[in-house]
């Protein structure tokens, strides 16, 4: 079996390892300093210098935005959504239910962002921008410094869901003014789903800890900012986890760090783009992410291409939901991937789409 979805991924060998070995209870000194070593080297991942500001959930992502909208803004913001997939309609969802105005930016599937679209916004109405910097569900990278000067020209709060670009492309809380970041074990990190990670700047925390959260109770940021000085959580968090990422921050470190990671990356993107495109097979033209490759299929059904390639030779690709569920799938380029498992996939679409054509 072979996982070219976007989370969970193939995972690495030295990452599964770590469940063959017994794990501490989690509130003794050493959980905690492995805790506070993981968020230290995630720090320097996103480029932050706010660590007082990183907190994790034992949740999936979805939670993680949730929990952003309930403990970060106030119920008399009015928020700005990129809404361009499925993830940039989650945010408006979030906001509809939490009662939480909010105005968005439609972009049809396959619409890129421009500045033309923000220019259409009065900056001046907003208190919150908030965007999947990757749009998982197209694949399209949106271009965070046409955001970033939108909303440093504002005044509005930048909060960034980066659960498919962080670990895929560059990424820079710090150099971006981002004032709150979402990330999750199972996309970038390549780890198992369970953990995601908010990282807030200074004025994002103060903000935080200034407002009475109107979600549940579980999620209040204020238990786990002040638990997190510690190393702790207030819950029990996963365990496992929080190890498969220690393993994981030492793979990326003996492969030479952040930027020989990303080259990777986009290296194994590049391959395969490269390769799809010689065999004639469509790739959309709006920014994209070095995550995944979105394939456009003319004259086959692409939700009945990733059954048989999942049904007849054990290999997953990552579907694609709604009106563009028929042309299009995705292929990823994290986890542990090679360009020989690459070649074998081509190899595969072909005679699949061989087969379904007859
Ligand atoms: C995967 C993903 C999420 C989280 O989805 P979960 O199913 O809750 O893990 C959120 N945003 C984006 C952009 C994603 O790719």
């Amino acid at each position: 079996m072979k996982l070219f979805t976007v989370g969970p991924v193939s995972m690495y060998p030295e990452v599964r390892r770590v469940h063959l070995d017994q794990m501490v209870y989690f509130r003794t000194d050493e959980f905690s300093a492995l805790v506070k070593e993981n968020i230290a080297k995630l720090a320097a991942l996103l480029d932050t210098d706010y660590l007082p500001g990183i907190i994790y959930l034992t949740a999936s992502g979805t939670a993680a935005m949730e929990a952003v909208i309930t403990n970060c803004l106030k119920k008399n913001d009015y928020a700005l959504v990129v809404n361009g997939g499925t993830f940039g309609h989650r945010f408006c969802e979030l906001l509809q239910y939490h009662r939480i105005g909010y105005d968005s930016i439609d972009l049809k599937w396959d619409e890129s962002l421009t500045e033309e679209h923000l220019l259409q916004k009065d900056g001046r109405k907003y208190s919150v921008f908030l965007v999947n910097l990757h749009e998982t569900s197209t694949g399209q990278l949106y271009n965070i410094d046409l955001i970033k000067n939108y909303c440093q020209k504002n005044d509005i709060l930048l909060v960034v869901d980066a659960i498919s670009t962080f670990l895929a492309d560059d990424f820079s809380m710090k150099g971006n003014g981002i004032d709150a970041t979402i990330i999750s074990s199972q996309k970038g990190l390549c780890l198992n789903a369970g953990l995601s990670f908010v990282a807030m700047s200074e004025r994002m925390t103060a903000r935080c800890l200034s407002i009475e959260t109107h979600g549940d109770c579980y999620f209040r940021f204020a238990d786990y900012l002040k638990n997190i000085e510690r190393g702790q959580t207030p819950y029990t968090p996963a365990v496992s986890i929080m190890y498969e990422l220690r393993a994981m921050l030492a793979l990326i470190e003996s492969k030479g760090g952040k930027q020989a990671w990303l080259n990777e990356i986009k290296e194994k993107g590049d391959y395969f783009r490269e390769k799809a495109l010689r065999r004639g097979l469509g790739i959309p033209s709006y920014p994209l992410s070095r995550m995944l490759t979105p394939i456009v299929f003319e004259d086959v059904d692409a939700g009945k291409m990733f059954i048989e390639l999942k049904d007849k030779y054990g290999i997953y690709v990552n579907p694609c939901s709604g009106e563009i569920g028929k042309k299009m799938f995705r292929v990823s380029h994290i986890g542990s991937t090679s360009h020989e498992d690459f070649d074998n996939l081509l190899d595969k679409i072909e005679r699949a789409i061989n087969t379904l054509r007859n």
